[in-house]
């Protein structure tokens, strides 16, 4: 049997998704394949899902910022919630750090991101649980905060199929061969696609996945490793606390508990050659640092280590060679969103919209050029304007 689409998606991450949801929105027909039983279990399931427009990249800001307010009105544009908590989002500079803060925060006020900066004196009116004492200066967005992964993924793909997008669980591509201006596409059950457009968001999976399109890829697979702990205080709310003076970040996770990812390049080397069969446990050693992290940052952790530790385990960020995306529409009407890099979550919304217009032919709102894949052969990889002395290209 033939199944004949105006766009095929291969990958139903958040992405994928939200890609399938846009085209939907716009009556495009859809066929979204993805290899798992369920959508969203890979990288998606294990993100911080923190949404944010701090970066030092204008035009990712600008795609941040646009995709904040998308989240803010998730649940009237999609018709489901995302679980979105807004509880502001804080980021943590010492003296050296301070010009740097300065000049991104004067560049995310002049694209009308809601930020202030804070004296280490304001802090505690934000959060009570925090010292202070090697913090020369703050950022604060009130916009800022996290989703739910499985909710957020969840509520794209139950919109598209009521939509008419279609999903195909459990299934994967063979081949792919360009005939005329379309493509047509062979699953590994044996069904054949017939489609105009075909848009990869396979993630960690992308140079795997483009070879069949005879495109070059740059992504890996970095392994990033998450500590969840009892929260400090007496389980307050807290905004998510973005540490750049001893690499961390901090958000709180169900009820207690408290996310601790790290924002140390130093901890995020270890480059895999394929995303499968990867260590999904925690080393004891980054238990150990995380758990040190946040006794540095915040006046008492509840609990004895280790029994403080609620769960540690592994995801992995799909990194390209300058940890930015790749958004871009290639020769045969191949679409690509891949390599998010650890800020992926934040921007689905948008790239939903951005992928969906181009699909319809109409000129996107955003600006994404720089985000093109020829950029690496180009020599013309992104840089952040203003780069922080330890965290450098992960803001
Ligand atoms: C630990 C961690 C924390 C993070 N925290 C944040 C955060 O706080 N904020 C933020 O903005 N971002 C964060 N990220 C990044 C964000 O989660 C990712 O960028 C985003 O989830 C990527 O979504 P995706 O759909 O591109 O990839 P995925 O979720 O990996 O989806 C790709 C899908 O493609 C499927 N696939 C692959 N190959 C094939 C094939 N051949 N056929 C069919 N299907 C295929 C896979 O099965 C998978 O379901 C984090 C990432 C990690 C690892």
């Amino acid at each position: 049997m033939t199944i004949t689409t105006d766009a095929l998606i291969i990958g139903g991450g958040l992405m994928g998704c939200s890609i399938a949801f846009q085209l939907a929105e716009r009556n495009i027909s859809t066929l979204l394949v993805e290899r798992n039983a369920l959508p969203g279990k890979e990288t998606t399931a294990r993100s911080g899902a923190i949404i944010r427009a701090h970066y030092g990249v204008p035009e990712l800001v600008k795609l941040a910022q646009a995709a904040n307010l998308r989240y803010l009105r998730f649940e009237d544009e999609v018709g489901e919630s995302c679980g979105f908590t807004q509880c502001g989002y804080i980021v943590l500079v010492d003296d050296g750090d301070v010009s740097v803060l300065k000049a991104n925060t004067a560049m995310h006020r002049d694209f009308g991101v809601d930020v202030s900066l804070i004296p280490p004196s304001g802090i505690g009116d934000i959060v009570p649980t925090i010292m202070t004492d090697d913090v020369a200066l703050a950022s604060y967005e009130p916009l800022g905060g996290y989703a739910n992964p499985s909710m957020t993924v969840g509520a794209y793909a139950k919109r598209a199929e009521q939509l008419g997008a279609k999903f195909r669980y459990n299934s994967t591509i063979e081949s792919a061969k360009l005939v005329g201006s379309g493509w047509e596409i062979v699953l590994a059950n044996g069904e054949q696609v017939s489609s105009e457009h075909v848009i990869l968001a396979t993630g960690n999976w992308s140079q795997g996945v483009g070879k069949h399109f005879h495109i070059d890829l740059p992504v890996s697979p970095i392994r990033a490793q998450i500590v969840v702990t009892d929260r400090p205080g007496n389980g307050e709310h807290m905004p998510v606390v973005s540490d750049l003076i001893n690499l961390a970040y901090f958000r709180e996770e169900g009820e207690g508990g408290m996310w601790i990812g790290s924002s140390d390049m130093s901890d995020l080397q270890e480059k895999l050659p394929i995303p499968d069969g990867f260590n999904e446990k925690a080393d004891i050693a980054a238990i150990e640092k995380a758990v040190q992290k946040a006794k540095l940052r915040f006046k008492s952790l509840p609990g004895v280590y280790p029994s403080n530790v609620q769960r540690a385990f592994t995801g992995l960020y799909e990194t390209t060679p300058d940890w930015q995306p790749i958004i871009d529409q290639l020769p045969g009407n191949i679409h690509v969103a891949v390599g998010f890099s650890g800020h992926g979550f934040k921007l689905a919304p948008v790239i939903g919209d951005i992928v969906a217009d181009a699909v319809a032919g109409k000129p996107t709102n955003q600006e994404v050029d720089i985000f093109r894949l020829s950029r690496f052969a180009e020599g013309k990889q992104i840089k952040s304007q203003h780069s922080y002395q330890r965290a450098r290209f992960l803001r």
